[in-house]
């Protein structure tokens, strides 16, 4: 065993929680299993990742504080003797330890849990240090539940700061702190990296990380918890350093791998599919979406696998550029699967598909959770066979039993809203085809620069960043809740012109059930206040979709007379709210009251009033997402933010914001203003998982020398970089390519 680091050494290691931990069970060695454990599940296997297991806070107990100086409130530690030690019975049986220091004060220690060696620890007459909190008691000053234990007149005091780092409850501190301890002192740190490639001024990895384990007390806690210090750069760098060698190195991977050539005009099946969907469309393309259609049949030419993100706001026309791409794809031959995250999203897209392909002949099969037995064996068995060329669904396109016979592109839509573990599954389900197909995700939301430049390096981007022409800018107002029933008249003037509306119920973030409840009692109220509405008759702005393809999703029977006024909320069944959605798609249905189920991708040009209640309880960005739900014809629409106050300082931001922009661009920046990044494209999930140390909107400064310097050391010293990505990111690897 190596000897512990100079600074710290264990056998001056304080006992911490000593009422838990230093009564062992006889089955100690049974039981040291469980910390053992509760390290793996924090991923610290290797010593390298004990090493890097960095402190969150530090414990100054480098000095001892004369008793007769403590003030209420101040954390402490001091040493002494014991001058009584007695158990309490009186009115709570607890243990009271009375101690000196020779200053000229006295303190009492109160203990609520005691064992008996505790007692022997403090029994009179004994020299004790004790850390803890100091309040005025009935007696004088006390600490209650301090940590404390023997020690000799010639004891040292730690010469560093104590470190207390992240676990678990599982884990106690001491037990933690020793296996930081030797896994540190094992830890290969030297220097892998060449001395150009590390910012000036920064220290070697291994100085870095013994200060950052055991600073001396000089330096003072302050900077080195809020990571500014060189110290904690130089950790930065390195993990960021590490994240782009990683995205470098899947680039060049994937460069090797093969993917079908697609060419609009060679392929065997249906050369021309591509020019003739364009021609049938019932508009013109705009000028940003024959872009980024161009960028995309350029990355399909490529005999290797495309990764590229198509971003556009909400009502930019996204769908139609997935099904040009699958028009290429198709057209060459190969199959196309095209997945979204929610089945009212995966049918929106079904039926646009539908109405567009199935007049030219194209085969789609329909595949979500719901869709069980005959009919998905049946679709299931023609994917395999190669005679559907288009899947679309939901995850269940993923799915094991689902085999391809030749998949050339997959496509997802706001693929951030799909999980990690889907996401993954997804890239495995493409690898593991002999061929590897093409890439494309869909999403309304804009990658911050940051995380386009980090976590997304590997990833090509095409924005569409206007919008089809004709569009009446949707105008949105903010009203206090006391104008609801000004609002309720609106409806009614907007469903007598043949328009439709979404009311939408306020998120009830603690109680899925209350969120329904909410709905369906609103549901009833907007009922009874418009129940002299019309149902059933179809406003001749919309086209009806009844995909006639057995594959398609089962019209539903649905009553004679559709209700004028429908509710769609998340406890549904899969069919009933196809049937809802149906009935409102259709025109026959007037109002619709949703919960946030119709946040994605729901697209009726006819709706062209949307209320949202208790607005002040959504995110900006999917209140964003939510009014893009209107806006989708040339009518002039209208969004209307109902609050009830008193607002937050944040709240009032964001109905501004949303009231004043109508760009999914600008309102992305002003709410990574508002929120901080964190919460960006599912980046909590995996981000958390991959970046421990750097943050990406405070080291935007380190994360650019990272991305200058990756390629340069990657193409000059490879086995330097190959080690260094390997010491980071081992077994966070995987998450890297989710
Ligand atoms: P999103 O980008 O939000 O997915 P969609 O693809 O749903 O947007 O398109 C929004 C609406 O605009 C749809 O009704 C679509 O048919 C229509 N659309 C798309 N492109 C154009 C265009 N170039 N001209 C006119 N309408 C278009
Ligand atoms: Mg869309």
């Amino acid at each position: 065993m190596p000897a512990a680091p100079p600074h710290h050494p264990p056998n001056t290691e304080p006992a911490r929680v000593p009422q838990a931990a230093t009564k062992q069970p006889p089955a100690a060695a049974a039981k040291l299993s469980g910390p053992a454990r509760a390290m793996a599940k924090l991923g610290l296997k290797r010593d390298i990742d004990l090493a890097l297991h960095l402190p969150m806070r530090y414990v100054d107990e480098t000095r001892l504080r004369p008793i007769v100086s403590l003030r209420d409130g101040d954390t402490a530690q001091v040493q002494g003797t014991v001058l009584e030690c007695r158990v309490e019975t009186k009115s709570r049986r607890q243990l009271l330890v009375k101690m000196t220091d020779g200053s000229g004060g006295e303190l009492l220690l109160r203990l609520l849990h005691f064992y008996p060696s505790n007692q022997k620890t403090l029994a009179e007459g004994q020299l004790v240090r004790v850390r803890g909190e100091v309040r005025a008691g009935f007696f004088g000053r006390e600490m209650v539940h301090p940590e404390f234990r023997a020690v000799q007149p010639d004891t040292p005091l730690p010469q560093a700061l104590t470190p207390v780092y992240p676990s678990s409850a599982q884990l106690p501190q001491a037990y933690l702190r020793k296996a930081v301890a030797s896994g540190l002192a094992r830890a290969p740190l030297h220097e892998v990296l060449p001395p150009q490639v590390v910012p000036a001024g920064l220290p070697t990895l291994r100085d870095a990380v013994h200060l950052l384990h055991h600073p001396p007390a000089q330096l003072g806690a302050d900077t080195l918890e809020d990571h500014s210090h060189p110290a904690w750069q130089r950790l930065k760098f390195d993990e960021l350093l590490a994240q782009q060698i990683s995205q470098l190195q899947s680039r060049a991977a994937r460069a090797l791998l093969h993917a079908p050539a697609l060419r609009p005009g060679d392929g065997p099946a249906d050369a021309t599919l591509f020019h003739r969907v364009l021609q049938a469309l019932p508009f013109k393309l705009t000028g940003a979406q024959q872009r980024v259609v161009q960028e995309i049949a350029t990355d399909l030419a490529r005999p290797h696998p495309m990764n590229r993100l198509l971003q556009g706001d909400v009502g930019s026309g996204k769908t139609v550029v997935a099904a040009l791409a699958a028009a290429i794809t198709m057209g060459a031959g190969w199959q196309c699967a095209l997945m979204a995250p929610t089945e009212i999203l995966a049918e929106q897209h079904f039926r646009k598909l539908v109405q567009w392909l199935q007049p030219l002949g194209v085969q789609t099969a329909w595949l979500t959770g719901s869709r069980k037995g005959k009919a998905r064996q049946q679709m299931v068995q023609q994917l395999a066979s190669g005679e559907a060329l288009l899947a679309v669904g939901t995850h269940a396109v993923i799915s094991e039993d689902v085999v391809f016979a030749r998949l050339g592109l997959a496509i997802v839509d706001e693929q951030h809203r799909f999980g990690v573990a889907q996401r993954l599954a997804l890239r495995e389900k493409l690898t593991a085809a002999s061929i590897e197909p093409h890439l494309l995700m869909m999403s309304a939301t804009p990658i911050p620069r940051t995380l386009a430049m980090s976590y997304y390096a590997d990833l090509a981007v095409s924005t569409i960043d206007e919008l089809p022409p004709g569009r009446t800018p949707i105008v949105t107002k903010v009203f206090a809740d006391d104008k609801r029933a000004q609002v309720v008249q609106r409806i009614k003037q907007e469903v007598a012109q043949g328009r439709q509306v979404y009311w939408v119920c306020p998120l009830v973030e603690t109680s899925e059930h209350l969120d329904l409840q909410n709905a369906t009692a609103t549901h009833a109220e907007l009922t009874a206040e418009l129940g002299g509405l019309a149902a059933g008759e179809v406003a001749q702005h919309t086209t009806p979709v009844t995909p006639t393809t057995s594959a398609g999703p089962a019209p539903s029977p649905g009553p004679a007379a559709p209700p004028a006024v429908g509710l769609l909320h998340g406890r549904m069944t899969a069919a009933d709210k196809a049937a809802v959605m149906q009935q409102f798609t259709s025109g026959a249905m007037k109002l619709l009251v949703a919960t946030t189920v119709i946040e994605v991708g729901v697209d009726v040009p006819n709706a062209s009033l949307m209320v949202i209640e208790h607005a002040e309880r959504f995110g900006l960005a999917q209140l964003h997402q939510l009014r893009g739900r209107v806006g989708r014809g040339a009518v002039a629409s209208v969004c209307v933010l109902l609050y009830t106050g008193p607002l937050s300082a944040t709240g009032k931001d964001r109905l501004k914001a949303m009231a004043q922009s109508n760009d999914g661009f600008e309102i992305a920046r002003r709410d990574l203003e508002i929120r901080g990044p964190g919460e960006f494209m599912g980046a909590r999930q995996s981000g958390d998982a991959l970046l421990r140390f750097a943050d990406l909107a405070a080291d935007a400064a380190l994360l650019q020398l990272a991305r200058d310097r990756a390629p340069q050391l990657l193409r000059e010293h490879p086995a330097a970089a190959a080690a260094h990505a390997a010491r980071w990111l081992d077994s966070r690897a995987d998450y890297l390519k989710a």
